[in-house]
């Protein structure tokens, strides 16, 4: 058996290509706006009705002509999707304008529009790229997306089939609680994931960029000057080098937590919660949101049985005798304490403990991960598409359970 997964390179695209690529973008981008212009003004869009706009549109534009059908084609399906999941999925936004100062570059080809020969990425309009091949691509890809980030560099995500190598088996089970001073308290003190602290670290770095970046700034309605881009990159890539040790320290940790349990049980955590609280940036450098995704995507993978636990109560409740306090824990009181039996732990040890309880004993609605919607055509509905089949858990009372990606 096979698995969908995405495999991402650098590319080195050279003036001429940059150029190319960004002009293709602005394209793009145009047809976007088109849509959630037609969608704004009352009529709901669906791809075909779009791909019949585009034929329209292209037929009269010699300025669209000149870019890719299959970029354009492409761009009006996703916009297709994103709408599609903001009418299905509670909580999620229409798709927005995309304008032409913030929006960054995506372009996604089909195999029609794309080839990777000689070591170099070919796209339409004879841009022909060369790739960083830093790892081997186990198959031929099905499609690429094409995207620059923030600090302006560009790659290349391919889609593509791998063989499934089937996970080390594994017994232990292990309940996980999100928390703002340790970013995951676990079970077993042993696999918690400490704070790491990384934007902590260089927020007067960051500050000090984001200063420079102020004091730069020219009147509305001018260019940006030299000065100004150069302080814009560099909060850019602070931000960026923050995120990236973020997901390692997450890759590292989630890969030991799959590698030893079986049964994960994993706090339903809505980051929207801490983000509108003062914690906000503390919350958001504890990178749950990274940490969770990681486990997921990998505990699906390796087959293990992971489940979402809705988080109501479970600082509440105790883990020793199951008794329900009738106060809600303050947020600075760290000890739990239990009026029934006597039982004290650690307020997050002792929500890990009522969490992974919640699954083992089936005691209320726990959603397997499993019965998520899966996202349209992100990298995350790719990677989960092969997961082999696990257990599923009694639901007694099915809650919205797509809200597994935030
Ligand atoms: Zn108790």
């Amino acid at each position: 058996m096979d698995e969908i997964v995405r495999y991402t390179y650098r590319l080195r695209p050279g003036v001429q290509a940059t150029r190319t690529l960004e002009a293709e973008w602005h394209r793009c981008r145009f047809l976007w706006n088109e849509a959630v212009h037609q969608q704004r003004s009352g009529s709901r869009p669906t791809f075909v009705r779009l791909s019949k706009m585009l034929t329209e549109i292209r037929s009269r534009t010699p300025w669209l002509r000149e870019g890719s059908q299959v970029a354009q084609q492409q761009t009006l399906r996703t916009y297709a999707a994103a709408l599609d999941r903001s009418f299905k999925v509670k909580g999620t936004r229409r798709p927005k304008v995309k304008s032409r100062k913030t929006s960054l570059p995506s372009m996604e080809y089909t195999t029609r529009g794309f080839t990777v020969r000689d070591g170099r990425l070919r796209l339409p309009n004879k841009v022909s790229i060369p790739v960083v091949w830093s790892r081997k691509l186990p198959s031929p890809p099905t499609s690429v997306r094409v995207f620059k980030d923030s600090l302006g560099h560009w790659y290349a995500s391919f889609v593509t089939r791998r063989p499934l190598s089937p996970a080390a088996s594994a017994t232990g089970s292990i309940g996980i609680d999100w928390g703002v001073a340790t970013t995951a308290t676990t079970t077993n003190p042993a696999f918690d994931l400490a704070y790491p602290g990384h934007r902590h670290r260089c927020a007067a770095e960051l500050a000090r960029a984001q200063r420079k970046m102020a004091r730069r700034r020219g009147p509305r309605g001018q260019a940006a000057s030299r000065g100004y881009i150069v302080a814009r990159r560099e909060a850019a890539r602070l931000h960026k080098k923050a995120a990236r040790q973020n997901t390692h320290a997450a890759r590292v940790w989630a890969r030991a937590v799959v590698a030893n349990h079986h049964t994960i049980a994993v706090e339903d955590f809505k980051p929207r919660f801490l983000a509108r609280s003062t914690m906000a940036k503390k919350a958001a450098d504890a990178a749950i949101g990274a940490a969770k995704r990681e486990l997921i995507e990998r505990g699906t993978r390796a087959a293990r049985r992971v489940v979402l636990v809705p988080p109501a109560f479970t600082t509440m409740t105790c883990a020793s005798c199951s008794a329900r306090a009738k106060q809600r824990l303050a947020l600075g009181e760290r000890i739990f304490r239990c009026e029934h039996c006597g039982h004290t732990a650690d307020r997050d040890r002792n929500a890990a403990r009522v969490i992974l309880a919640t699954v083992e004993l089936d005691r209320v609605s726990g959603d397997d991960v499993r019965h998520c919607s899966p996202p349209p055509l992100g990298a995350c509905g790719a990677v989960r598409a092969g997961n082999p089949a696990t257990s599923v858990l009694g639901r007694a009372k099915t809650s919205p359970s797509t809200e597994c990606e935030r």
